[in-house]
């Protein structure tokens, strides 16, 4: 089938690569002429295991191409995928300039019937509004489908190849039978397909990312009581997380969730249910504690520092929202160097893959380390702020060697709290009754 996936970030290279690795001939298109020069040289914009491998066969089996041009990207194509931003506008609800003005150009592009995807978190009804933007100035049939997204960024080629499950929101048989045929060898494993009106699978995608988000939440809240009340916060998600009913997943505690997805997506839908005079109540308090949560450990270290950060070094390891992935949007690492830096605290970070997207936003702020004990060098204390694997069994002889002080904060729980303290550690972590 031919393919053009407009808007080529995280997820529009993700899907339109798996598309092509099923045989399909895709072309990106994107507006940005840097990265689209990039990628025709071969050169992978973003950084996403096992994405690579996958991209470069693609290219040079000629499935996969990119472009600038809109009209060039979508000629023949059978299916066209908006894969575009959907970052919050000023009142929380999704900005949708991106996708509307994308849906304007194309009506006078089609020139048969297309399937239009709406692939970006949308509020419920955006397909409406993409379909009128395409009808005002198009003179083809066409459909507008919602198939939102779930992969995950660090896991994002397994979760599009073994999805577990695909939702797919659509109006008529014809383009039920276009995506059934597209998704086909993506479920062969037995996991569904699901059809459904737009609408609902409009909600679907924020119902998804507000539930895991609540979830995360959920369990940080548990972690504060427990340093109030003593208990340890590691022991309540063994206890909790066997139960079937509730699951081990997303129920560690730290300093919060960042990404460009659940912050943005939590608001978004509050804003939905505001606008439908519907007091989401649970929805805004995640977000309210969730914010709190990403400088949870500030005033920890600053009395650990006798209230005086001024001059104080601190190491930080790892930038990144999460593992896998050098996304920092909305990183609680962003949120902990702006109250560290404002009280005279001096940073030097490390991390695997995050330090060129956050040199781009906050340049020298911050100093960079090479390594993750270079970091170390003369530190007062170290904080952890993404749990990558490479941190998780550090030397800790190593440590001491580099920052005698011997003082770590942990914002991901990484180690055991009674061997580090066996250790010699002044170690810090979350909900584990040393708040
Ligand atoms: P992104 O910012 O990484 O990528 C968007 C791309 O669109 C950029 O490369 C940008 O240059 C391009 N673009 C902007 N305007 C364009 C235009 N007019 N024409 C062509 N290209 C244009 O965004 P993302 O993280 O891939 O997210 C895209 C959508 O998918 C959002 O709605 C997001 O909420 C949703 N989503 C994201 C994830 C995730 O993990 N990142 C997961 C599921 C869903």
């Amino acid at each position: 089938m031919k393919i053009a996936v407009v808007g080529t970030g995280y997820v529009g290279l993700v899907t339109g690569t798996c598309f092509a690795e099923t045989g399909n001939d895709v072309i990106c298109v994107d507006i940005d002429k840097a990265k689209v020069e990039k990628m025709r040289n071969g050169v992978i914009p973003i950084y996403e295991p096992g994405l690579e491998v996958l991209f470069e066969r693609n290219i040079k089996q000629g499935r996969l191409q990119f472009t600038t041009s809109l009209e060039e990207g979508i000629k023949d194509a059978k299916i066209i995928f908006l894969a575009l931003p959907t970052p919050p506008g000023e009142d929380g609800s999704a900005d949708l300039k991106y996708i509307l003005g994308v849906a304007k150009d194309l009506g006078p592009l089609l020139k048969k019937y297309t399937v239009i995807v709406d692939k970006s978190t949308v509020p419920v009804g955006t397909a409406d509004l993409v379909k009128a933007e395409i009808s005002a100035n198009c003179s083809v049939d066409f459909d507008v489908v919602s198939n939102p997204e779930f992969l995950r960024e660090g896991a994002a080629v397994n979760d599009f190849l073994k999805p577990d499950r695909v939702v797919i929101g659509r109006e008529t048989e014809v383009a039920e039978k276009v995506m059934g045929e597209l998704y086909a060898p993506f479920v062969r494993q037995g996991h569904p397909i699901i059809f459904m009106d737009i609408k609902s699978a409009e909600l679907t995608k924020y119902a998804a990312n507000a539930f895991l988000a609540t979830k995360i939440t959920f369990m940080n809240e548990i972690a504060n009581l427990a340093e109030k009340v003593g208990a340890d916060v590691e022991n309540v998600r063994k206890g909790i997380g066997t139960d079937s009913r509730i699951g081990m997943r997303f129920l560690f505690a730290g300093i919060g969730y960042g990404g460009s997805c659940f912050p943005k997506d939590v608001m978004a839908l509050s804003k939905i249910s505001e606008d439908n005079d519907y007091d989401f109540k649970i929805l805004n308090a995640v977000t309210e504690v969730n914010h709190s949560q990403k400088t949870k450990l500030f005033p920890t270290i600053l009395n650990h520092f006798g209230g005086n950060l001024k001059g104080k070094k601190i190491a930080m390891w790892g930038l990144a929202f999460k593992p896998n992935t050098d996304d920092i949007r909305e990183a609680p690492a962003l949120y902990m160097i702006d109250k560290l830096v404002e009280a005279g605290a001096i940073i030097t970070a490390y991390d695997p893959e995050g330090m060129p997207n956050i040199k781009i936003t906050i340049g020298d702020k911050i100093a960079y380390a090479k390594n993750m004990y270079d970091v170390l060098e003369g530190a007062d204390a170290l904080l952890i702020v993404t749990e990558w694997s490479v941190f998780r069994t550090p030397d800790f002889n190593k440590i001491v060697s580099k920052m005698p002080s011997k003082v770590i904060f942990d914002g991901r729980n990484l180690y055991d709290a009674d061997k580090m303290t066996e250790k010699g550690f002044d170690y810090t972590c979350i909900g584990r009754g040393n708040g």
